[in-house]
């Protein structure tokens, strides 16, 4: 059962594809296909972006494609970044240039009041740009004041696990599997996979 991953992150390419690995899915990232396509993420909303990249990757590629999308929702910022999670400080912003502006526009609100989630929803189409299955995660927590820990991505060494009383940058990728809106939005959706596969319609 060959499934490509429809995201040119890095990163969450590889939490997506240890997730998968476990079912018994032949993972391929965009990196492996010359021809993928850039897909313009001009959807109002997760579910509207994650279905544009999965169904137009997979119509163009004629595989099964898997994306997701995913990103920070702040309650004292009336849910931004939100969609624009990975252009918030602009077009070709880097990880640390969003993290500054999101503690810029932090800066006055109390540690009680810096509740946030991330959430993700992923789509999966098949070879002919129908979305087959989907699911969304989200995984609560709170911003800090300042970075701590080197481990996964984006916000990561913002965004504290309140229950743990550390940051996804300080927890290890197996916490992060289990807690994470990416994590759970997966478990969500590969029992549909399966069920799909099992039907004998994945046939690669
Ligand atoms: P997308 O690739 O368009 O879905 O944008 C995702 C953006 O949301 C990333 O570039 C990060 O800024 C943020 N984001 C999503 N998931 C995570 C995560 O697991 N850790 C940290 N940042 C995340």
């Amino acid at each position: 059962m060959l499934l490509v991953i429809g995201t040119t992150n890095l990163a969450k390419g590889r939490e997506l594809t240890e997730l998968l690995a476990p079912h018994g899915f032949l993972v391929k990232t965009l990196q492996e296909f010359s021809t993928s396509i850039e897909v313009v993420e001009d959807g109002a909303t997760f579910a509207d972006n994650a279905r544009r990249k999965a169904s137009q990757q997979a119509k163009h590629l004629g595989r099964w494609v898997l994306a997701d999308d995913s990103g920070l929702e702040v309650h004292a910022l009336q849910g931004a970044p939100g969609i624009y999670s990975a252009r918030y400080a602009g077009q070709d912003a880097s990880d640390a240039d969003n993290n500054a502006k999101l503690l810029a526009e932090l800066e006055a609100i109390p540690g009680n009041k810096r509740g946030a989630r991330y959430y993700c929803h992923v789509s999966v189409a098949d070879p002919s740009g129908t979305v087959r299955a989907e699911s969304s995660g989200v995984c609560g927590g709170r911003i800090r004041s300042e970075g701590s820990g080197s481990n996964g991505f984006g916000y990561d060494p913002l965004f504290e696990v309140v229950e743990y009383h550390a940051t996804f940058g300080q927890l290890g990728l197996h916490v992060k599997r289990a807690l994470s809106h990416r994590g759970r939005a997966m478990r969500a959706v590969v029992p549909k996979l399966v069920c799909i596969a099992s039907q004998g319609e994945w046939d690669d």
